[in-house]
């Protein structure tokens, strides 16, 4: 933190020989945006209080992509070479038929080249971890802590969890996720939006030499309304998904997970049946896949939102956890340009709506393209991917994927 020369002024204390901002943030939820806004917070002379309402921390077992626009925030955040370390590198990301035939090849090392990185894949466990050990020992982050309501006067936030205790601070974030407790208590329940297919998500461990060396270690299928990807996340692990057109609420029993799995994808090209025979039906996570409808304003005078909590989108372009990120490092840029919260807030509110926005609505409208059921529309769709030139599908893609924040 810069400091000027003479007296200090009253925004400072001295903690630990440390000079620190007089200024107290609490974040509720402990998930990717919340501890990004976390790191970013602390770094800047914040006093920060996580609360997460989770028994223990551990991250969902199922891999993440991050690409580019995520890692640029990653960077600052200090932490890109520990995911560089510990995720895999996106080398090749093929899009095949449900039968193997290509229908394209997206031009990773052209992206990487153009931004200076490649997308990296981790398991959410390891980037949970990472973000975690970046606290410091100052920040503290309570567990099995469930805000229930907060309360706002002139120069304060008060929030109040389920364990009977209350915490104040200056500013409240809500990083609560996709059910967030401070968005419903901030403009009333809203309904989910199912987006018309449910996801079956695991991770299992696979010899590289199952794998088709031309496909780089990974690759998407597409089928009349069923997709399925996997895709390395490092240490002989691989992640995969299959993406399902189904009406919402049916719920699939863990046990019976991987031979749903396996009777859905029956007869789609080697390796998937490998893949899922060698996850335990205990690993795979089932998740019906929602979005919201974008929000106008995000914040009341020294209350906002942030990431799922804010702006939840479907997982077709992997932007939730990097729009997430790109969050955390604005709106600390904004609680630190003025002393003013409510200004800072409504600062943040405006630099990231629209963005976030675009985000959700180009997300729904990739989700109609992958999860075609009619065959003649497939037919064109593959028709008309097979022939995108590649410098085409970068300049479309640039916006999302190429976005640095300053
Ligand atoms: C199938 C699928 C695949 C995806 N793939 C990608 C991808 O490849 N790349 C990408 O960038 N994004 C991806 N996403 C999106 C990404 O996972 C989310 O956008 C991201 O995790 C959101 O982070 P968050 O911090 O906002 O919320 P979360 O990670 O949901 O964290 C919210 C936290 O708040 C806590 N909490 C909730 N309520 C309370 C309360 N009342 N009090 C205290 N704590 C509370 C929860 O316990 C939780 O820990 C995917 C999503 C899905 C569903």
């Amino acid at each position: 933190m810069q400091q000027g020369k003479g007296k200090r002024s009253s925004k400072y204390s001295v903690e630990n020989g440390v000079f620190q901002l007089n200024k107290k943030a609490i974040i509720i939820g402990a998930g990717i945006g919340g501890l990004c806004t976390a790191i970013e917070l602390q770094r800047t002379g914040w006093k920060v209080s996580i609360w997460d309402k989770a028994n223990s921390l551990t991250g969902l077992g199922a891999g993440i992509v991050l690409a580019p626009n995520a890692m640029f925030v990653l960077e600052k955040l200090g932490v890109a070479n520990d995911i560089r370390n510990h995720g895999s590198k996106v080398d090749k990301a093929v899009i095949l038929s449900w039968d193997g035939k290509e229908i394209m090849c997206l031009p990773t090392d052209i992206q990487a080249q153009k931004y200076g990185t490649h997308s990296y894949l981790i398991h959410r466990g390891a980037l949970q971890t990472i973000l975690r050990n970046k606290l410091k020992k100052e920040t503290s982050l309570h567990i099995q802590k469930e805000l229930l309501q907060f309360s706002e006067s002139e120069h304060k936030v008060t929030a109040f969890s389920k364990d009977g205790s209350t915490e104040e601070a200056d500013v409240l974030i809500g990083a609560d996720g996709l059910h967030s407790k401070v968005r419903e208590i901030l403009f009333g329940p809203q309904p989910l939006r199912y987006s018309g297919y449910t996801a079956l998500r695991g991770i299992c461990t696979l010899k590289d030499n199952v794998l088709m060396d031309e496909h780089g270690g990974g690759f998407e299928a597409w089928g009349k309304g069923k997709r399925f990807g996997f895709t390395k996340i490092g240490k002989g692990k691989y992640f995969w998904f299959t993406a399902i057109n189904t009406p919402e609420n049916k719920e699939i029993p863990k046990l019976e997970r991987k031979t749903k799995a396996l009777h859905l994808l029956n007869g789609w090209c080697d390796p998937i049946n490998a893949i899922i025979q060698a996850t335990h039906s205990d690993d795979i996570l089932h998740h019906d896949i929602f979005d919201r409808t974008p929000l106008t304003y995000w914040s009341s005078n020294r209350v906002t939102l942030l990431g799922d909590a804010a702006h939840p989108m479907l997982p077709n372009l992997g932007q939730g956890g990097a729009q997430a990120m790109e969050d955390a490092f604005v709106l600390t840029q904004s609680l630190n340009s003025t002393t003013d919260i409510t200004k800072a807030l409504k600062e943040y509110e405006e630099k990231r709506i629209p963005r976030t926005t675009k985000v959700v609505k180009q997300s729904r409208r990739m989700g109609r393209l992958v999860q075609i059921e009619n065959p003649l529309i497939l037919q064109a769709r593959n028709t008309m991917l097979r022939r995108l030139p590649t410098k085409l599908f970068i300049d479309r893609m640039h916006w999302v994927v190429g976005y640095k924040i300053k």
